[in-house]
């Protein structure tokens, strides 16, 4: 067998997936407060994911996914492939999108997430999320869900006007019900997600209050030690909480954030030239023409230094070189040819480990399909939980991954 084959083997069941099946066992028999009070014993567990709209990029290894490797062995880590709310902007792409399902999951295993370890998901195929939705829809204001700031940046910067689907704000709520069908400590996410974990927090106080009768004075910590169903979850953020992209300020006149769907990112599984080409070519100081005129080194106004500051080991060069460019003692030619050899070698064991991967995307998704089965016990015991919070847990169900 090889090392790859060996990684998918399914991973021993942890001290919460036991609680679940005695949870579906004896559902009937036992409280709900007790039930929840089964799994305090498991690691912590973690929830954390990305929207399928391409191939990981810089901005995603420090804002989240430096903490998730961070978090593996502490921590029961799930990893969501959210494909559902790539539908919200690309519904009429779906080739694209199946094929980022696999991009992203094939970029995890790249990185280093190890599926003996962490549990890699995909949100489609897990149903409690969805259920999880209708029910969260029904506790948040339709005003307060559209006052999300990162909704309105996203409909800004995506240029998506008022042509909207009714299923992109939805997002922000399903976004909730991702989160909380896990019922985790941390999330480990970039700062544009800090508005949809508020959300989060708003929905499971609610919830507590009204279906498990938590005192709404009750410390956000301890919402679930006085009977909550939901933890009033905290947000993990990374190292750099939002790195910006390689292209030219907004409209407002601030750098964009590196993203997915904005053509300003550099992606972990780029090769060698084409990290040169964009970084050779990227948006530095407008009003710089010659390499003796002053330059710019805020890295919020330029990125050649934003990245510099962010993945340079050697942040004394970092100052010197600054101090020079500052001073017009230095071209941008020869800032850019230190920051490609930067993020080449960052880069290059990733990509290395990519390759293994991305021959063979059966295997990839039958990680996703082991991974899935995992995290819909989790999220299916949530369920059950909520339901019988809510008064309506009737019966009992069982649900299969093929
Ligand atoms: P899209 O453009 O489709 O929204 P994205 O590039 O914003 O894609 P997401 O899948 O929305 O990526 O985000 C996944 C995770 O990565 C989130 O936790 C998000 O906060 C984080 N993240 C994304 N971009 C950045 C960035 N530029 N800096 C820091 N963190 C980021
Ligand atoms: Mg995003």
């Amino acid at each position: 067998m090889n090392k790859f084959k060996m990684r998918r083997m399914e991973p021993q069941m942890n001290a919460d997936q036991k609680s679940f099946i005695g949870v579906h066992l004896r559902a009937s028999a036992v409280s709900t407060v007790t039930l929840a009070l089964m799994s305090s014993h498991a690691k912590p567990r973690i929830l954390t994911g990305d929207t399928p709209t391409g191939r990981l990029h810089l901005g995603h290894y420090v804002g989240s996914i430096e903490n998730r490797l961070a978090m593996q062995d502490a921590f029961d880590c799930y990893f969501l492939i959210a494909n559902k709310h790539a539908f919200t902007t690309r519904a009429d792409k779906p080739d694209e999108i199946r094929q980022s399902v696999i991009d992203v999951a094939t970029d995890w295993l790249a990185v280093g997430i190890d599926p003996n370890k962490s549990t890699m998901c995909l949100q489609s195929e897990i149903p409690a999320i969805d259920e999880l939705t209708f029910f969260f829809a029904m506790l948040i204001p339709f005003n307060r869900v559209m006052r999300n700031p990162t909704l309105a940046q996203e409909i800004k910067d995506k240029e998506l006007g008022d042509k909207y689907p009714f299923g992109f704000p939805l997002y922000a709520v399903g976004q909730c019900a991702d989160i909380l069908a896990f019922r985790p400590q941390y999330v480990p996410v970039g700062e544009d997600q800090l508005p949809h974990l508020e959300l989060s927090r708003e929905v499971a106080r609610r919830f507590d209050q009204l279906y498990c009768n938590v005192n709404p004075h009750t410390e956000d910590a301890d919402y679930v030690k006085a009977g909550g169903l939901f933890p009033v979850i905290e947000p993990k953020l990374g190292r750099v909480k939002r790195l910006v992209g390689t292209g030219a300020p907004g409209a407002d006149g601030t750098l964009l954030k590196m993203s997915k769907s904005l053509n300003n990112a550099i992606f972990l599984s780029d090769d060698a030239d084409t990290v040169q080409k964009k970084v050779m070519t990227m948006y530095t100081d407008p009003k710089r023409i010659r390499a003796t005129d002053p330059g710019e080194t805020d890295a919020a106004k330029n990125p050649l230094w934003a990245f510099h500051e962010t993945f340079n080991p050697d942040q004394n060069w970092v100052r010197e070189q600054q101090d020079l460019y500052r001073q017009g003692k230095v071209g941008d030619v020869a800032v850019k040819r230190r920051l490609v050899e930067v993020l080449n070698a960052l880069i290059e064991p990733i990509r290395t480990r990519r390759k293994q991967y991305e021959s063979r995307p059966d295997e990839v998704i039958d990680v996703l399909r082991a991974g899935t089965r995992r995290a819909n016990q989790i999220a299916e015991g949530t369920l059950m939980l909520a339901k019988k919070a809510m008064r309506q847990g009737f019966f009992d169900r069982r649900l299969t991954i093929e």
